[in-house]
């Protein structure tokens, strides 16, 4: 026997007793003739006390950092107790020990604020792994996997796998390729997500689904995501999406409640895409503070109507305003008092490359009733005024105004409201907001290829009175200028988002479910038949042998963890995960393979 007890599990109860335990020696603290250890294991420390019987011994076999060691021994009360440790009241009398296994010094040291640096503890992720504050993620990785998984069960959803190796159909993401030795010259992709075999598993009668299943894209990576990802993947029959959003919602409500011991109990709120992004200026707003943008002139059509025409702003001189396409405006509470060198900060802050816009607008809304601005040449002090209540703000506010092209300035207007939010300490971790936004547009403008993509994915199913303007308009887009003429730019999908404090944490939709429809909404994409049956001719298939009506979806699971857990980066929340160019440091993945591997599948590189 290894171990009778835990590192974590010995108390003040335990006194007396003979014990056995194995772990890892995180500190050797020798006081004259005794030696003090601390020995860690996944589920505490414990202190050893090694007494001068044993100094030769210890002698002999000198204990380093991260030794594996097992010793036997007595409990007894500690003279010196440590009330942050859970074992803190105890110690152990040593009685032998056992070297069963020596280690090198540890590249960083192996304690809560470590003195490694990211790469250097990616390179050596296993020994990253032992600390605790890696720890404390992984468990509570698997505390939202068990939570998810109790939940689904308990409503008749069964997990069921579905295959890693499938046909490639790129669509939105790209694909990663395996070559197959069997069938040379031919590739397998792996799964972008288990989307057409959980609709298929819908025909075959399985009404309730779900996974907790991997999936890889190949897209450049941005900040914060990884090439292989894990999603909640869920799908159900016979359901309309208030099925779907109740179910789901309960989900989410279940795991707050075991992970973090939150009662969720206030009505989830709802919002329209088209109020998201008119309010909040993206479509997943972070809704644990106000500050809504103002649209005082734009290009943003709401039901197809433009909106917000300027007369505020045009014709005062400032030309700026007046060529700009749109001219959006937040209220940033309490800030009318910011010096010139912070609202200089603040211009520095809009003109980076990411934000990209040429300066910043502000009328400060003065305690006294007054306001000044950087446009006071342009506007007297009336004009000021009624564009700061029209931005809705109070005495005290600092209106700040972003003026370019529409999509441009609508990103930018919402990250500095996320910003001023941030600054101004209204995104608070501890609290969570959830939000549901629906209707999402069913298609999206893809400027490269001027042609209409899925937003969602081409299973998505337009809203019941969206589907005669689908089927009765000819997709083609004649000038590219004018897409959002097009009629297709405003057919609504019977999609839905699940959104936490400003993170899309899930997302699905009603699927299409007749074979018909299907090949039409292929068709809006620009497939032609015989391409649509070459990639999807199973799923069109299966549409004529009683496909019943269905919806699902999918929620990111390593973010989910990582919001719960107040993090930003997904990666803490994945054991073995992949740095920012989608490398393993630590195996050095990924490589290049043997020339007999190439020669039996028949491939040969021709780097360009
Ligand atoms: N498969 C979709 C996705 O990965 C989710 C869904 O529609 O259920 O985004």
């Amino acid at each position: 026997m290894y171990r009778s007890k835990t590192c974590g599990e010995l108390s003040i109860r335990d006194i007396n007793q003979e014990v056995t335990l194995a772990g890892w020696v995180q500190t050797v603290r020798k006081f004259g003739a005794i030696t003090f250890v601390d020995l860690r294991d996944r589920y505490g420390i414990t202190q050893l006390l090694f007494g001068e019987n044993l100094n030769t011994l210890l002698d002999e076999q000198p204990l380093g950092r991260e030794f594996v060691l097992q010793i036997k021994g007595l409990v007894q009360e500690r003279s010196n107790k440590n009330p942050n440790l859970s074992t803190g009241d105890i110690e152990i009398q040593v009685t032998a020990f056992t070297i069963l296994n020596k280690s090198a010094v540890p590249p960083f040291t192996i304690q809560d604020d470590t003195d490694g640096g990211d790469d250097l503890r990616m390179k050596y992720r296993y020994l990253d792994l032992r600390r605790n504050a890696v720890k404390r993620n992984i468990e509570l990785r698997y505390a939202v996997n068990r939570s998810a998984r109790n939940y689904l069960h308990e409503h008749q959803f069964m997990d069921i796998e579905t295959p890693f190796l499938i046909k490639s159909t790129p669509e939105g993401a790209r694909d990663f390729v395996v070559p197959s030795r069997m069938n040379p010259g031919q590739f397998y992709a792996l799964p972008q997500s288990p989307q057409t075999f959980k609709q298929l598993l819908m025909v075959s009668g399985y009404d309730r689904y779900y996974q907790i299943v991997k999936c890889f894209r190949d897209e450049d990576l941005r900040a914060d995501r990884q090439p292989e990802f894990t999603q909640i993947d869920c799908e159900m029959s016979f359901v309309e999406q208030e099925d779907i959003l109740h179910m789901f919602e309960g989900l989410v409500k279940r795991i707050f409640k075991d992970v973090r011991n939150i009662d969720y109990t206030e009505t989830i709120t709802r919002m329209t895409w088209e109020d998201a992004m008119w309010q909040y200026g993206n479509d997943k707003p972070d809704i644990r503070f106000g500050m809504q943008i103002a649209n005082l002139k734009s290009a943003f059509r709401k039901g197809g109507a433009l909106l917000a025409q300027g007369e505020l702003i045009n014709g005062a001189g400032f030309g700026v305003f007046d060529n700009a396409e749109t001219v959006l405006a937040i209220a940033a509470p309490g800030c009318s008092e910011y010096t010139r060198k912070q609202t200089d900060e603040l211009t520095e802050w809009v003109k980076r490359p990411q934000i990209g816009m040429q300066g910043l607008v502000y009328i400060k809304c003065n305690t006294d009733g007054s306001f000044k601005s950087s446009v006071d040449k342009f506007y007297a002090e009336d004009k000021l005024k009624a564009i700061a209540e029209a931005a809705g703000a109070k005495a005290g506010d600092l209106v700040l105004i972003l003026a370019g092209r529409e999509e441009r300035t609508r990103k930018a207007t919402s990250e500095l409201r996320l910003e001023m939010g941030r600054r101004l300490g209204l995104r608070r971790e501890d609290e969570f907001k959830l939000l549901w936004v629906l209707d999402f547009p069913l298609f999206e403008y893809a400027e490269e290829e001027n042609r209409w993509v899925a937003r969602h994915h081409p299973f998505t199913s337009p809203k019941p009175d969206h589907i005669e303007v689908m089927i009765n308009n000819n997709p083609v887009i004649e000038n590219a200028d004018l897409y959002l003429e097009h009629p297709y730019a405003h057919i609504k999908a019977n999609a839905y988002d699940m959104v936490l404090n400003g993170n899309e944490i899930g997302g699905g939709s009603i699927r299409i479910y007749q074979r018909e429809l299907q090949e039409k909404m292929f068709a809006a994409l620009g497939m032609s038949p015989e391409e649509a049956l070459h990639k999807f001719g199973f799923l069109l298939g299966a549409f004529e042998y009683g496909a019943p009506p269905h919806g699902g979806i999918a929620f990111g699971f390593d973010r989910l963890c990582a919001i719960l857990g107040g993090s930003e980066s997904i990666r803490d929340f994945i054991a073995f995960p992949k740095n920012n160019s989608g490398r393993d440091v630590m195996l050095d993945a990924p490589s290049s393979i043997d020339d007999k591997q190439f020669t039996e599948l028949q491939i040969k590189l021709d780097l360009q």
